[in-house]
């Protein structure tokens, strides 16, 4: 049986390996990207409650233009939301450049540089289109499960085995496949926001500061079972590029101006 497992694995992993070379950027239009945002973020809307004034939500659309306006994608549809939710410090982005940041998120983003931290990072994902890829790879790990249950139905293993075989499969494909993309997406985010919010005029040193914040209170599981860096690989990342982050936040418009 065990030898079974690994021949099945062995295949299915080859299929995902093949499937896996069809994935890289380019793939969708932002044509497509902007309507898939748009449609995802109808359904947000109609679930969440929006703050529309006052000082936070001020520091929302300021921090987020600026972002969108040193991003080079003129052609996204840019929209910046506040959520009232105090309980989630929290923030997203959809696809084609639709941002929500949670009030929650105000207990660690205690200046509009901080705040800077988390929108440059959630605009990188939707620039990198990370949300689109994840959501293909999730959609081929689950069809490459599916079909791999049928190819077992028709070579009739027993059903206990073909139980454990999915088990398996289920495992390797997201610890294997989908878990090592998201967490190198949020290395890839924390780098390229770290170089937005410099060119927007925010003091990057404010990402250092954010990020220490937010980690202490991080949930505490260990580094290959997250989707997030733990917190000490995230500042030795931000840290590293920090000289360069320093020399376009000296160079941008907005600094001089000051
Ligand atoms: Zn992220």
């Amino acid at each position: 049986m065990n030898n079974l497992i690994k021949t099945l694995l062995a295949i299915t992993s080859s299929i995902i390996l093949s499937a896996c070379s069809g994935l890289g950027g380019g793939n969708i239009s932002p044509q497509q990207e902007n309507a898939l945002g748009a449609q995802q973020e109808r359904q947000v809307l109609s679930k969440v409650r929006l703050i529309r004034s006052g000082r936070l939500y001020n520091a929302v659309k300021n921090v987020g233009s600026r972002i969108a306006r040193v991003s080079g994608r003129p052609d996204f549809q840019w929209r910046h939301h506040l959520v009232d939710n105090p309980r989630q410090a929290n923030a997203f982005v959809l696809p084609g450049g639709k941002v929500f940041v949670y009030s929650g998120l105000f207990r660690y983003a205690a200046n509009e540089a901080e705040l800077a931290a988390v929108v440059g990072h959630e605009v990188a994902h939707a620039l990198r289109s990370h949300g689109v890829k994840g959501a293909a790879r999730r959609q081929k790990a689950g069809l490459i499960g599916a079909l791999l249950q049928v190819g077992m139905g028709v070579a009739g293993v027993n059903p206990q085995t073909a139980q454990q075989v999915n088990q398996v499969y289920g495992q390797g494909a997201t610890l294997g496949y989908i878990r090592p993309y998201s967490r190198q997406n949020e290395t890839e985010a924390d780098s390229i926001g770290l170089m937005l919010m410099a060119k927007a005029g925010y003091d990057p040193r404010a990402a250092l500061t954010f990020w220490a914040k937010f980690g202490r209170q991080g949930q505490r599981v260990p580094e290959y079972l997250s989707t997030h860096p733990a917190p000490a690989s995230r500042i030795a990342n931000i840290r590293r590029l920090m000289p360069q982050a320093l020399a376009i936040y000296k160079k941008s418009r907005y600094a001089r101006r000051r």
